[in-house]
């Protein structure tokens, strides 16, 4: 596929300088992947499309918010793979369509607006279940969604003691707890505030029993898509330091975390840790102009 960066081309990028209280610190850069089909999307899609590619279907109906990087990221990868798309959006038609909406609609991607209730029920209703049309759920959220982001651990050589990401429904998380060895640790950050029930959608989706990973539920700064000041200026800062662009949904409050911790002194001196950039900076356009340094 064009405009993809071939999955060994994907830097790590070398942070250690900015923090001497460990080995290592490395941010592998899966942002730079796509313009749009960015982070951990790919990798969460891929082996649904492969099975919609092998059952033949036509149309991909899938789930998100108006903000989803999950729905526009369907779309792009549907329209470079040819199938039909459609999204089922949470919630009433918006008079002004959002940065992603116009984004995935620029990309053909069929959009219908359900009511909060009939989303909640996360299975798109009998109209949308044609037999040729093949459904993903919302965030790429199940086992062929864990499988895919499982593949994220390939790319780097290098066997960390530690790897954090960011958390939304869990897949990616589950995905790669699935795929670390034993000696690994695995940290998610919720992006989330509550959400009760993500342990358990965690370890339903983990191919393994290890108890290996670590979810921090602290740094979600209000809850999910919420900000201050504090997150704000730290990843203008963090630009500032590494080049490194993050996104206030997810990543800003990973590098946020881990920046945190590693001040705390959470983290062996002798440890390598990585960082999965899981992209989504497209969800910075709704933030205003000039706010963000990048
Ligand atoms: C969707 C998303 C996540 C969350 O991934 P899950 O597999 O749902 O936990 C993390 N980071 C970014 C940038 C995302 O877009």
């Amino acid at each position: 596929m064009n405009a993809f960066l071939t999955e060994s081309s994907i830097p790590l990028q070398n942070i250690s300088p900015h923090y001497p209280q460990v080995q290592c610190v490395d941010v592998l850069r899966l942002d730079l992947l796509h313009p749009v089909i960015s982070g951990n999307k790919w990798f969460k899609l891929r082996h649904y499309l492969a099975e919609a590619t092998e059952q033949k279907k036509s149309t991909i109906v899938t789930m998100g918010g108006a903000w989803s990087n999950h729905l526009v990221a369907t779309a792009a990868a549907c329209a470079q793979m040819g199938f039909r798309s459609i999204g089922l959006v949470r919630g009433e038609e918006p008079r002004q369509y959002s940065h992603t909406l116009l984004k995935a609609r620029e990309l053909k991607m069929e959009l219908i607006f359900l009511t909060r209730e009939e989303f909640d029920r996360g299975e798109p209703h009998e109209k949308w279940r044609d037999t040729d049309h093949y459904f993903i759920p919302a965030g790429g959220y199940g086992e062929k969604g864990a499988q895919g982001a499982a593949g994220i651990l390939d790319i780097p050589e290098k066997k960390y003691d530690f790897i954090a990401c960011a958390v939304g429904t869990g897949t990616t998380l589950a995905g790669l707890i699935s795929h670390a060895c034993r000696t690994q640790h695995l940290l998610g950050i919720s992006a989330l505030k509550g959400h009760a029930e993500l342990e358990g959608n965690i370890q339903q989706l983990c191919t393994t029993s290890f108890n290996n990973w670590t979810l921090l539920r602290d740094f979600h700064f209000g809850g999910y898509a919420r900000y201050d000041s504090t997150l704000i200026r730290f990843m203008n800062e963090f630009y500032a330091d590494t080049g490194i662009p993050s996104d206030f949904v997810y990543t800003g409050k990973l590098f946020y975390a881990i920046h945190t911790l590693l001040q705390q002194g959470y983290f062996p001196a002798a440890a390598s840790v990585l960082l999965i950039h899981s992209g989504g900076l497209q969800g910075n356009n709704s933030l205003t102009k000039g706010v963000l340094a990048f």
